[in-house]
């Protein structure tokens, strides 16, 4: 019986609100943060209607200021705090969880900057590990689908189906159609700086940099069919390479239609995917932020988006002598998951886990002080829970290649 916080009531906020409810005899005192209070108040409406007898209230905080959140935690002692707002967020809310002794939970990580700083993301937020453990608090990084299930799936497949994996390929297809003409599936600044950014991949030991979409591959999906994907860099892959030995290749795919393609050819084309802000009527604004302004809400996609995801790994390794290769991936559909919580498959297969890794910690199978990428966890408990709260999983070992 513990009080949370969940701060960011987006797409993904809604989701893991609805899934702590759904588990009110872990999460029995819910507070629900953000920064615009009308978003929470109403995912809290809808969660009390679904659940009448949680506990949940909506509350306004400004996740970038420490005093907001000093008085935030103060007043609420939680246990945990599940971070389901932006990455900016991550190290303001791990630091008041130190203050504070909340655990934590987030969903991901921020994007690199190869101009400002090093290429990977993780580096801020793994600097915390000895603060964590002094205090003995956990903090569970990046538990959404990609990232978060995507390693919990190599952890599984790591401890149970290969001795070596030698080669690993997420794949992460949308197969769904939300009917605008041009919108991203969670925040668009997050999203579109993930994608244009160049990509990155690892052979043989060392990272190979490659110019945005310029690697493409059709892979062919079960329940969804064959599918043209492009290689992006993806934060997990950082984490991955270095916790799976005799790796070989690491590479992270991503789907595109032709349409999404076509759009955010020319937004860059016309300056409008920039974070660098430009003077307007004597105000500073960084043009995507301008942009995000204009495309649909995330959290509003989810009426009448049509069709399934698939996501997962391929592995290639070698198991007990022979040769194996397998694909393991959930298949989420885009209606259900919107009947069920009012958000659209991609907010629902990132808030899922996100409440399965805080029920963990708090349940104590997971409550490990420092910090941690979601596969140095036991993956066993999380694969048992996915489908219990809406995420089954399936593998397939007669699968076709990524060439
Ligand atoms: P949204 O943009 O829909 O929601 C973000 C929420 O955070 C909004 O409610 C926003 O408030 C709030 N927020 C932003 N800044 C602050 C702040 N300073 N203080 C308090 N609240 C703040 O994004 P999504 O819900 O779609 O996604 C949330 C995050 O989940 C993404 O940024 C992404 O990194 C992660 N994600 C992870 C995935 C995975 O598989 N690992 C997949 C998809 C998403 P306001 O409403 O006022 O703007």
């Amino acid at each position: 019986m513990s009080r949370v916080i969940i701060i960011g009531a987006g797409g993904v906020g809604n989701v893991v609100a609805h899934k702590c409810c759904q588990e009110s005899a872990v999460f029995a005192d819910i507070l629900l943060a953000s920064r615009t209070v009308s978003k929470c108040e109403a995912i809290v409406q809808r969660c009390l209607a679904r659940y009448p007898e949680s506990n949940i209230q909506g509350v306004a905080v400004d996740a970038n200021q420490d005093d907001a959140l000093d008085q935030l935690l103060g007043q609420y002692q939680p246990a945990l705090v599940i971070n389901a707002a932006l990455p900016y967020q991550n190290l303001p809310i791990m630091r008041a969880c130190l203050r504070h002794g909340a655990h934590y939970v987030d969903t991901s990580a921020p994007e690199p900057d190869p101009e400002k700083y090093e290429m990977f993301a993780y580096h801020w937020q793994f600097e915390l590990d000895e603060e964590f453990k002094k205090h003995g608090l956990t903090a569970a990084l990046s538990f959404g689908f990609d990232p978060g299930v995507t390693n919990i799936f190599c952890a599984y497949a790591k401890k149970h189906w290969f001795d070596e994996i030698h080669s690993l390929d997420i794949l992460d297809c949308n197969a769904g159609d939300h009917g605008r003409a041009f919108a991203t599936n969670f925040n668009p600044v997050t999203n579109i700086q993930e994608v244009i950014q160049p990509g990155y991949y690892w052979e043989n030991g060392r990272w190979e940099k490659i110019q945005a979409f310029s690697e493409s591959c059709v892979y062919d999906f079960p329940e969804i069919g064959p599918r043209k994907m492009f290689l992006i860099y993806h934060e997990e892959l950082e984490t991955l390479v270095k916790r799976l030995p005799g790796l070989k290749r690491a590479r992270f795919w991503m789907g595109f239609t032709e349409t999404y393609m076509k759009h955010l050819e020319v937004l860059r084309n016309l300056g409008l995917t920039e974070m660098e802000p430009i003077e307007f009527d004597g105000a500073k604004v960084a043009p995507l932020e301008f942009l995000k302004e204009t495309l649909p809400d995330p959290a509003g996609l989810g009426k009448g988006y049509k069709g399934k995801t698939n996501i997962g790994c391929l592995f290639e390794g070698v198991y007990q002598g022979e040769s194996r290769q397998l694909y393991v991936y959930n298949v989420c559909d885009h209606e259900a998951a919107f009947s069920e919580t009012g958000s659209q498959a991609i907010s629902f297969t990132t808030g899922v886990p996100a409440m399965i890794a805080a029920k963990l910690v708090l349940e104590g199978a997971w409550n490990r002080p420092g910090v941690w990428a979601p596969e140095d966890f036991d993956p066993d408990p999380m694969m048992d829970a996915l489908e219990t709260y809406g995420l089954p999983w399936a593998v397939e070992e007669e699968v076709s290649c990524v060439t």
